[in-house]
């Protein structure tokens, strides 16, 4: 990040050199007020996008309608905005219209919190016309102007009022607390996928403090209409126990859902409706799947194989894991458990027999298709019944004498 650093400091000071004003802008100034640094620096400029693209060699043209240049400059990629007011919502959505101006106190006043309204020029200096050093200071959310307003420009600014509060260890400011409660209802009209980026970002955080912030601005039933029978303190609990998982998405979003008691199809439902993405949606419920509901320790090796290559791996860890968040005592002792099996686990897919689908073919003599599948099956059980069936000639005879019984069966 120092190289990044560097970078946007020579995108800001060439900036100047061809009379431009440019500044360090948002996030990055309220990560490196924080002491933090940054992940990405944004720069604002009253340089026209043409212009940018005129003065850097290598750019990307990643957002011209909003005024958005990527500058590529010693390897690292820097956003280069030009200044700009935003005008034309409809119905809390994203602005329909940008218009740019040569005023920089114009383009903070667009912004939503006093603290990512702030900017530092080359030499440091911070333009601070919202007080937001000292929001940070005293760590409160506070909206940039009419909170009512900018919440009815922005309805996703409220999900992000809550993030950074959870981020920061903030109290949202009450006037701001108060305008969320009141514009609550809508977050229904903002996309799903903004949604869901929020938070996503949200569940790696302090999920206790998430949740406070979540129910006191009214905006829990809102993410989650589908959860409404959902009281608070089981929300709670079931924060404080997935909160003290690993910082990991898709292990918490389930421990939510058991901690809440939601069944797997409903599950589903909840993260479809907030438009998580396939892949995400399968590791969340095979994890709730690899939830044991009965007791591990008295669950004996071959259902451990079982157990095991259904769940695979890494789900069944996890549901290990979520399983001893209200056992805490059981999870070194099942941890071992767990490991030890794994260790002794024969196959955890059908690659893993001793034999493939092609030496099945050919050794019975029957052209590849969906017989040679249901063999291979029969010898995963076999497999995973006796683990000692697993070498080439044991499961190839097995082969053939389960080849024989279905075709008399026929
Ligand atoms: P993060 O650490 O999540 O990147 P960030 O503050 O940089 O936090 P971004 O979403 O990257 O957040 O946005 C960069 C800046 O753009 C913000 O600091 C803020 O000034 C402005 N901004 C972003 N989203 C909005 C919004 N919905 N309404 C108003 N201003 C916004
Ligand atoms: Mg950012």
């Amino acid at each position: 990040t120092i190289a990044r650093l560097d970078a946007a400091w020579e995108v800001l000071t060439r900036l100047e050199q061809a009379g431009f004003q440019a500044y360090l802008v948002g996030g990055c100034v309220r990560d490196m007020l924080l002491g933090l640094s940054p992940e990405d620096y944004d720069v604002t400029t009253n340089a026209l996008p043409e212009q940018v693209q005129d003065l850097f060699p290598h750019t990307v043209p990643t957002g011209i309608p909003h005024g958005t240049v990527s500058v590529l400059i010693g390897g690292e990629r820097i956003e280069v905005t030009t200044f700009r007011k935003e005008e034309g919502y409809l119905d809390g959505r994203r602005p329909t219209r940008v218009e740019f101006v040569d005023d920089l106190r114009m383009d903070l006043s667009r912004r939503d919190f006093t603290f990512n309204a702030m900017a530092m020029d080359s030499r440091g200096k911070l333009q601070d016309p919202f007080h937001g050093r000292a929001d940070l200071q005293s760590r409160l959310v506070r909206a940039v102007g009419k909170a009512d307003e900018r919440f009815r420009e922005d309805a996703l600014r409220m999900l992000r009022a809550v993030r950074f509060a959870t981020m920061l260890n903030a109290t949202i400011e009450e006037g701001t607390r108060l305008a969320i409660r009141r514009q609550s209802h809508l977050i229904v009209h903002i996309s799903r996928e903004r949604i869901r980026d929020e938070w996503n970002k949200i569940l790696v955080m302090d999920l206790p403090i998430a949740l406070k912030h979540l129910t006191e601005t009214d905006l829990l039933q809102k993410l989650f209409p589908r959860l409404h029978d959902c009281a608070s303190p089981k929300w709670m609990q079931a924060a404080e126990m997935a909160n003290r998982l690993p910082p990991q998405q898709q292990i918490r979003q389930a421990a939510l859902f058991w901690g809440l008691g939601i069944n797997v199809t409903t599950a589903t439902e909840c993260l479809r409706e907030l438009r998580q993405p396939t892949a995400f949606i399968r590791n969340v419920t095979a994890i709730l799947k690899a939830i044991p509901n009965t007791d591990p320790f008295a669950w004996s090796s071959k259902l451990w194989r079982h157990y095991l290559y259904l769940c695979g791996k890494d789900a069944a860890h996890s549901g290990m894991l979520i399983y001893c968040l209200s056992r805490p005592e059981l999870l070194k002792p099942l941890m071992c458990l767990f490991n030890e099996q794994v260790s002794k686990q024969p196959i955890w897919s059908a690659r893993d027999l001793a034999v493939t689908g092609r030496d099945i073919a050919s050794s019975l003599k029957i052209t590849p298709g969906p017989k040679i599948g249901k063999i291979r099956q029969y010898l995963i059980d076999l497999v995973l019944e006796n683990p000692s069936c697993n070498s080439r000639s044991v499961l190839l005879a097995a082969a053939a004498s389960f080849y024989e019984t279905q075709q008399t069966d026929h």
